[in-house]
């Protein structure tokens, strides 16, 4: 390494490697939990007459109370709790890590999970500590347990379901963690509208509970909106930590459009559903391969003998991009991620995959 970035760089960023995203291509996109649909023809119409009169002379406001208050609507925010708002909730997660990092303090989350907590852990120089969940991929109590009373963490994240395992972890895990946490618990819903569960009634009983949504997963990834709730004690001190334009003047005006229009996402959340039970459904027919349940718009499965590589390739050889978790050893071995397409793109897999495990058990 050159001298001059040796002396000015930190030592823990210059070993991390870029978050890599592959360029899709003309691939079947099934590796990021992306929403499939985009909005009918007259809504799209709509929303453009919206932008055509949104001015981007001028800075985006700094505090949309507008769209915060149509959000508290929408997403049943209990009344007298706070809302912060960022590009995606990784900026989210990212201001949180660097208002705790302290020194000396930590922040804790289960694995397999997102890989951002990490991440993000170290960009904000905040100690990682990562317990391991059980081969069912439920939280380990007496792991969890050990580890908050040993690490004291100054923020605990949950994702609800939890990704990449797409699992609803048992409620009354989650609430013991948050009683027996001594800072704050982050609750991540980003797979809320397929998950028909949420801690956000729970944001009344624990003023150190915070729970967090986004736009991406329901439909709007490009758009870069997430959203925190809870109590203002700990959102006023976040506040400080965001910058005051961080969501542009169209993300605004695009995320109040979006919401007037809610009832769009939900018929579309509700038919990813039905194409997630029909995939489980004819993935259980096919053998060479265990399933795990799934509350999330994705599926995890783990594929026998060691082949995940082996049918990964054979799908990209067919043009359709899922995710490979499996190379490592630990509780994702030989496991693979695919994300709820449409009936084509469902179609497209589900036939590949087939004719690839026909072919290898
Ligand atoms: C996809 C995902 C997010 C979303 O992040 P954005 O920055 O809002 O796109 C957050 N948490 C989890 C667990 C996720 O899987």
């Amino acid at each position: 390494m050159s001298r001059h970035i040796h002396h000015a760089s930190r030592p823990e960023i210059a070993e991390l490697q870029a978050y890599h995203v592959p360029p899709p291509g003309d691939m079947v996109k099934l590796d990021a939990m992306e929403n499939p649909y985009c909005w009918p023809e007259n809504i799209q119409q709509a929303w453009l007459n919206v932008m055509a009169q949104t001015p981007l002379n001028r800075y985006p406001s700094a505090d949309p109370t507008q769209l915060k208050a149509m959000i508290q609507q929408t997403m049943h925010v209990p009344a007298g709790k706070s809302l912060m708002l960022g590009n995606g909730s990784d900026e989210l997660i990212q201001i949180i890590a660097l208002a705790c990092a302290k020194p000396g303090a930590c922040l804790l989350a289960p694995e397999p999970g997102f890989a951002m907590y990490k991440l993000i852990a170290t960009y904000a120089g905040i100690t990682y500590v990562g317990v391991p969940l059980t081969r069912q991929y439920e939280l380990d109590m007496p792991k969890m347990r050990e580890a908050i009373n040993e690490h004291q963490p100054a923020v605990t994240f949950l994702a609800y379901p939890n990704n990449p395992t797409g699992n609803l972890f048992n409620p009354t895990n989650i609430h013991e963690v948050i009683q027996i946490s001594p800072g704050a618990v982050v609750l991540d819903e980003a797979y809320h509208p397929f998950a028909n569960s949420s801690f956000m009634d729970a944001l009344s009983t624990y003023e150190h509970l915070l729970v967090m949504r986004t736009f991406s997963k329901m439909g709007l990834a490009g758009l870069r909106l997430g959203l925190l709730c809870g109590d203002n004690i700990w959102v006023e001190q976040f506040e400080k930590l965001r910058m005051p334009y961080n969501l542009s003047t169209l993300t605004q005006a695009s995320a109040l459009f979006a919401l007037q229009h809610h009832d769009v996402f939900a018929k579309q959340a509700e038919h990813i559903c039905k194409n997630r039970e029909h995939l489980l459904a004819e993935l259980k027919t096919m053998s060479g391969i265990t399933l795990f349940p799934s509350a999330a718009n994705f599926v995890l499965f783990k594929v026998a003998q060691e082949q995940s590589q082996v049918v990964f390739n054979q799908l990209l050889e067919q043009k359709i991009l899922i995710r490979n978790l499996g190379t490592a050893p630990g509780l994702l071995k030989d496991c693979l991620r695919v994300t709820v397409g449409n009936d084509d793109e469902n179609h497209a897999f589900l036939s590949a995959l087939r004719g690839i495990l026909s072919e290898l058990f």
